[in-house]
């Protein structure tokens, strides 16, 4: 909001984060729907876009996750049209002052586009109205805080930037602008599950004057991205997606690419929140299903494990299950849908398998109905067997509940801070002197007390996490944009 985007000097007080979209009140609502009208049967074609005559790769069908119905074509890129990319990839010769005024106008264009980003958004993502309208602001404003920031050191030179299906706009334009900010050449390779996203995109980006040769689009799956990561024109990586992608790259540059090449991983999360006996329960139990079910659960920052204070538990979690029954999981088309489909088949067999392992050991708590058809998964309340006891990212709406006694607390942070990861975590208590005691000790990134624990506004939150969750520096954070630039080593004579 205008408000909070206000703040000390590094965070740019004279810059104001997108208007966005209020869903409560009914014109606008119209707008957007008659704006989205148009699209609702489009079928869209992406490619390669490139600066440069290239071979490309095969062509698929790109198909909606709620309804399996056509959304689009995409024409893959191959190892030859990487090869090619590589090589016409130009640093823009722009000024500082051109580059600003660029991104700048790329963000006006976004935001006159939104029609057809929301139509994308639900029918190739599967986003919700709500989770569509918050992507595109985070997206423009991506574009308009970096824009702010393209003065200072050279250019790295040409960047491979890799993002991941789950914010197919936002986190897909902040890497680039980052790197066009600074004065890269770009790469863009998104993530398969959401190119014709990418690829409106970065027909945009052009049209605002970004040079074809300073950005170009390879769209495919992970061989891509490895041809990219193994390319010595590559001279740094931006990486949005898996711990385990992350720690393939890393080897492939350390192998492939020139020693200190930069790297900027923002990884997955074993996400936790504390609810203490103090907590206000009604807020607790929404901050709770938004943090654990919104998106349905395919947030990096989404809660993954929940730990409830023994003594408040058996009511606690009656009342969370009465929350998770009004949940309305559909077909991110309708407004009044909360959570739609996962991404795609596989996403949904692996989440899957997980759920019935504990079915089958009887900790299954609660799970609500779901449609037949389409990526659909149930909202889904786990036991674990110990608060130490979740090892891996279960990217769905599936929560895991342990309990502890009041004496535990401090075991709870140990075994939370024992994983490795430290993305977002959550604390619910009435008690200000833990507030402190519990956010000293925790690792992560991004910490949300008495309330939800996922989103964060550009330039007044940064986002990112430490450990096994990412490299930092932190997204929409005053220091991103330097990691895209030369910092030329320091010459102590020998
Ligand atoms: P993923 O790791 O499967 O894929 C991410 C990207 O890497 C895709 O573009 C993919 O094609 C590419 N890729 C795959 N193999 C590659 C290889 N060998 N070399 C180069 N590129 C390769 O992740 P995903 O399923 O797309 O996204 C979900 C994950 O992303 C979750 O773990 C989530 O927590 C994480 N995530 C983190 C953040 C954050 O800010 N920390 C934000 C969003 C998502």
């Amino acid at each position: 909001s205008r408000s909070l985007a206000r703040g000390p000097e590094l965070f740019q007080p004279e810059r104001a984060n997108s208007e966005g979209f209020d869903l409560t009140d009914r014109p606008t609502i119209e707008r957007v729907e008659s704006a989205r009208a148009p699209f609702e049967s489009t079928i869209w074609k992406a490619r390669p876009l490139l600066a440069v005559e290239a071979p490309a790769g095969t062509t698929e069908d790109v198909l909606d996750p709620a309804t399996l119905a056509k959304t689009g074509e995409i024409t893959w890129a191959s190892a030859e049209t990487v090869a090619a990319a590589a090589g016409a990839a130009q640093p823009w010769a722009a000024t500082p002052q051109e580059r600003a005024a660029i991104l700048n106008k790329a963000a006006d264009l976004y935001e006159a586009n939104f029609g057809e980003f929301f139509a994308l958004l639900a029918r190739e993502a599967g986003k919700t109205q709500l989770d569509a309208v918050a992507e595109l602001r985070e997206a423009v404003d991506f574009l308009r805080y970096y824009a702010a920031r393209t003065e200072g050191a050279a250019p790295q030179g040409v960047f491979a930037c890799i993002s991941p299906w789950n914010f197919p706009l936002a986190i897909f334009t902040g890497q680039l602008s980052a790197a066009l900010a600074a004065g890269n050449a770009v790469l863009a390779k998104p993530a398969e599950q959401t190119s014709l996203i990418a690829f409106r995109a970065v027909e945009l980006l052009h049209e605002a004057g970004v040079p074809a040769s300073a950005l170009q689009l390879l769209p495919g799956a992970g061989d891509v991205g490895a041809a990219l990561t193994s390319n010595p024109a590559v001279k740094g990586v931006a990486f949005t997606g898996s711990t385990e992608t992350a720690q393939i790259i890393h080897r492939s540059i350390a192998k492939h690419l020139a020693p200190g090449t930069p790297f900027i991983a923002e990884t997955g999360g074993l996400n936790a929140m504390i609810v203490d006996s103090t907590a206000l329960p009604e807020q607790a139990v929404r901050a709770i299903v938004e943090s654990a079910f919104q998106s349905a659960g395919q947030r990096c920052s989404a809660l993954r494990c929940l730990y409830v204070q023994e003594d408040i538990a058996p009511h606690f979690t009656e009342m969370l299950k009465g929350a998770m029954d009004v949940l309305k999981p559909g077909t991110p088309w309708h407004l009044s849908t909360d959570l739609g489909p996962v991404i795609d088949a596989e996403a949904k067999e692996g989440i899957a398998r997980h759920v019935e392992t504990a079915r089958a050991e009887g900790r299954l708590m609660h799970e609500i109905a779901i449609p037949a058809e389409g990526h659909f998964v149930a909202p889904t309340l786990i036991k674990v067997g110990g608060i130490d006891d979740l090892e891996r990212e279960i990217f769905g709406p599936v929560l895991h509940l342990a309990t502890f006694k009041s004496s535990e607390l401090d075991a709870v942070i140990d075994a939370i801070n024992a994983r490795g990861y430290g993305l977002t975590f959550g604390l619910q208590t009435r008690i200000d002197d833990r507030v402190q005691h519990v956010t000293e000790r925790v690792h992560a990134g991004n910490i949300y007390v008495n309330r939800n624990q996922i989103g964060a506004i550009v330039g007044s939150q940064p986002f990112g996490g430490e450990g096994l969750s990412g490299t930092g520096p932190k997204a929409g954070g005053p220091l991103y944009v330097d990691r895209f630039r030369a910092h030329p080593a320091p010459q102590d004579g020998t």
